[in-house]
């Protein structure tokens, strides 16, 4: 780790606020505060992402040493380390929720690797800041453990996410009421270094807005576009041309990552706009989950149960609130409005296109025509109505003959025999339609097959799986972890000796805690 290069931007060209340490407190005129992580009491290597340690240039014999763990727990900053957290507030639920800031997030710096790439490290779970609100600034083993895997998972998938480098245990208890059904109870902690290019997100920019601090506000802004956006200063334009073109760049960004997660399934559960990233990048893995059964309505989240504010089938539509949000507070650097609202029409032209991408993919199609958004639409009505797995479901699809009128391919895929029983003649008219589509399309058989199973993953990171991981390492077993990792390594290739990875989701893990439902408490 010695040799990490760091070259610490925000916190150079950007105002700190005066006071140090974590005494918690409103932070003004500041986009953050200088504070270092608190000391674990014994950090052990519970798991790393061999692809980011050589992303950011770290040996793999310097993974499992001792300074390792020590670094990336939080107890021994490495020469370059400026720890710092970020200052924002942020849209949750829908309500303005003022200053929230990094609580529990602890940025190290930002490393530059052997090719020139910015990547920042970031520790979760590394203690209090002035943003902790009362909380502690920790994070438990379970949370940490599905953030870990989750975001590694995404960027297997070819989702754009933030990565993670190592998991830490942190060899102390933390105290959490994990239904908030007041049941607290003792468990391990954990610490996650993340790493992505910048953590900037959506709140960032609302803080100062909010406050009419404009000037804040402008000075984030030309930062953030000279550092994480180069292609755009190189574009030729200025003032308000540039923080325009820079707008539309976020709405795309963000319509092509929710237009990811609805392809393999994932629900994020809290799209609060401190949890959107200015990267597009999917960030703060917190009660997200996989879909399943085919839902539109599901959540994963317990608080949002009674909303549904964060079901998997509203997702687009809560990107491009928040949208509007980041819209609403950059407009005061705005004359002309209409730059805004161009901004946010091409989010919703960019979803578009990658929804007809979806469908095109999905179904193995060389292209989407608007008869295929109809056979599409009608497939996701039958795969709901009959309780049937999304994920099994395409990617047994292109094992089908569809002029066979035989489903067996797909059995696995249902969660309900009376329901397919019932169903069986409304699969057979959509088969014979998607028959007689493809036989139109110009993919030959071996293309369609290819293109399918490049866009519907075998594996994917099911609620019940994560779970059972965590539970075999809060009983000291890791092993769980690694095999899931490496299996999410390659999750559209069939992996034989794997298929206990790829099946339907059990019966017992239907209603049970951690399989189906999260909530916020981590
Ligand atoms: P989240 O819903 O995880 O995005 O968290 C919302 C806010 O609460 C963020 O500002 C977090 O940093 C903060 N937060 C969540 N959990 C904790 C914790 N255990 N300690 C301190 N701050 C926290
Ligand atoms: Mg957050």
């Amino acid at each position: 780790m010695n040799n990490l290069r760091f070259d610490n931007t925000f916190i150079r060209e950007l105002p700190a606020d005066l006071e140090t340490g974590p005494r918690q407190r409103q932070v003004r005129c500041a986009l953050f505060s200088h504070v270092n992580p608190t000391p674990v009491s014994a950090p052990r290597l519970v798991a790393h992402s061999s692809e980011v340690a050589a992303l950011l240039g770290i040996s793999a014999e310097s993974i499992n040493t001792a300074a390792f763990a020590q670094v990336f727990a939080g107890n021994e900053p490495v020469e370059g380390m400026q720890p710092f957290a970020a200052n924002y507030g942020g849209h949750q639920f829908g309500h303005w929720a003022g200053q929230l800031g990094d609580g529990r997030a602890i940025s190290l710096g930002e490393t530059i690797n052997a090719t020139g790439e910015r990547w920042e490290l970031q520790l979760k779970g590394a203690g209090p800041t002035p943003y902790s609100r009362q909380a502690d600034g920790r994070a438990v083993l379970r949370s940490s453990i599905r953030e870990f895997l989750c975001s590694e998972a995404m960027h297997h998938l070819g989702v754009p996410t933030t990565r993670a480098l190592s998991l830490v245990a942190s060899g102390e208890t933390v105290m959490r009421d994990m239904l908030y059904d007041g049941n607290p109870r003792a468990e391990p902690g954990a610490v996650v270094c993340r790493v992505a290019p910048s953590f900037i997100r959506f709140g960032n920019f609302e803080l100062p807005a909010s406050r009419g601090d404009l000037p804040l506000l402008e000075q984030l802004l030309d930062f953030t576009i000279h550092r994480d956006f180069p292609a755009l200063t190189n574009s030729g334009h200025k003032d308000e041309a540039l923080y325009a073109a820079w707008f539309t760049e976020v709405c795309q960004r963000s319509a092509e990552m929710v237009a990811h997660w609805m392809r393999v399934g994932f629900v994020h559960g809290v799209m609060n706009t401190d949890n959107m990233s200015i990267l597009g990048l999917t960030i703060d893995y917190g009660p997200y989950g996989w879909i399943d059964n085919y839902d539109p309505d599901w959540t994963p989240n317990t608080t949002d149960a009674q909303g549904r504010r964060y079901a998997f089938g509203r997702q687009a539509e809560i990107a491009y609130w928040n949208l509007a949000q980041l819209a609403r507070a950059l407009s005061p650097l705005f004359d002309d409005h209409d730059a805004l609202h161009a901004g946010l029409e091409r989010f919703i032209d960019t979803y578009r296109r990658s929804e007809h991408r979806n469908i095109a993919a999905k179904l193995g199609l060389a292209e989407c025509r608007d008869t295929d958004v109809t056979l599409m639409t009608d497939l996701q009505h039958l795969l709901h109505t009959t309780d049937v797995d999304m994920t099994l479901f395409f990617r047994g699809l292109a094992d089908v003959d569809p002029a066979s009128h035989s489903l067996t391919p797909l059995l696995d895929a249902f969660y309900d025999e009376q329901k397919r029983h019932d169903a069986t003649p409304a699969f057979n008219d959509w088969l014979t339609r998607y028959a007689a589509r493809l036989h139109h399309d110009s993919l030959d058989h071996d293309e369609h097959r290819t293109r399918m199973q490049a866009a519907n993953p075998r594996y994917v990171l099911r609620n019940y799986l994560a779970q059972q991981a965590i539970d075999r390492a809060e009983q000291g077993d890791d092993s769980g972890i690694h095999e899931l990792l490496d299996v999410l390594r390659h999750p559209y290739d069939d992996q034989p000796g794997r298929e206990a990875y790829a099946q339907r989701r059990p019966d017992w893990a239907r209603n049970r805690a951690g399989c189906s439902m999260l909530s916020c408490s981590s």
